[in-house]
């Protein structure tokens, strides 16, 4: 019996995923305790391994997904400023807790590595998350590997400009891909289509607070201001996604994140823009699918930095 642990550090919950022989048995999680991040994953690790009745020399490794920066060579947290550490040397601190083998990666990338070993992806060997939450991030599995790029800087799909001199983003540049296709910019997209049509219906149900992401695509068939919010959305992410069929070309890109609730309204549209404006669409097509692990696909993907 061999098992492997997956654990996906998250500034409020610790999620955790394990595979025996390969597939996945269990999963739980636990609140972070951000005073001692390493003694809480150290914790957490003993209690999965215990809920699934294994013994820690059953277990071959424990895979770490991680916020911020993470130099996945070294094993060092490089920046992950809502976890408060800077230059942390977590797989050291892991490996010599646990005594276990310990891989960590950048918790975007881990997601991408679950979704396409466990997910949505898993019947091909290359596809791309991208994950529409607060920001825009996702990952890149190249031959059933991730790619991360020099020194796991790589990969930041989020900050890919799609518009030059555009909205200005979250990392310095302008016109990213975050800066328009995240859940927080669609929201202030419908928060300005409200403001400037007083007619429409969405100003009439709700207010400046409670408009979010999901408000636009539930008016867009009886509100034209909505209609717009949505169809510029989607332009700009198929603008995105076309980008990264032209430059890496995997079999399939997988949406994630809250926006891929919305499921084919948002799929076939980017499908159909894809299919239209992508080098070669016919001889190499790219299928545009939602995610299916949601929260667990990190966990998981953690996990699959051991297979
Ligand atoms: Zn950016």
């Amino acid at each position: 019996m061999s098992y492997i642990l997956g654990i996906d550090i998250g500034g409020t919950f610790l999620k955790g995923e394990v595979l025996k022989d390969g597939s996945p048995v269990s999963g739980s999680e636990t609140p972070t305790d951000l005073s001692d991040l390493a003694g809480c994953v150290e914790a957490f690790a003993e209690k999965l391994a215990m809920g699934c009745g294994a013994r820690f020399s059953e277990i071959s490794g424990v895979g770490i997904g991680c916020p911020g920066v993470i130099d996945d060579g070294t094993g060092t947290v490089v920046r992950a400023a809502n976890l408060g550490l800077e230059n942390y040397p977590l797989r050291a601190e892991l490996e010599k807790r646990l005594g276990l083998p310990v891989k960590i990666g950048n918790d975007a990338n881990c997601a991408a590595l679950g979704e396409a070993a466990f997910g949505a992806g898993k019947d091909v060997k290359n596809s791309i998350l991208v994950t529409l939450g607060t920001g825009v991030g996702g990952g890149i599995v190249i031959d059933g590997k991730l790619f991360t790029g020099n020194r796991g800087a790589g990969a930041e799909i989020g900050h890919m400009v799609i518009e030059k001199d555009g909205e200005k983003c979250t990392c310095g540049r302008r016109g990213c891909l975050e800066a328009y296709c995240s859940a927080s910019a669609l929201t202030r997209a419908t928060r300005e289509a409200m403001e400037n049509d007083t007619s429409s219906a969405m100003w009439r149900t709700y207010t400046h607070s409670d408009c979010d992401g999901r408000t636009a695509f539930e008016y867009m068939d009886s509100d034209p201001s909505a209609k717009r919010v949505v169809d510029t959305y989607i332009n700009r992410l198929a603008c995105g996604l076309v980008n990264l069929a032209n430059i890496f070309r995997p079999q399939v890109i997988l949406i994630g994140g809250g926006v891929s609730a919305q499921g084919t309204r948002l799929t076939a549209p980017l499908q159909r823009i894809v299919d239209g404006e992508m080098f070669a669409a016919e001889y190499a097509p790219v299928e545009i699918r939602c995610a299916s692990l949601g929260n667990r696909a990190g966990a998981l993907g953690a996990a699959a930095l051991f297979l």
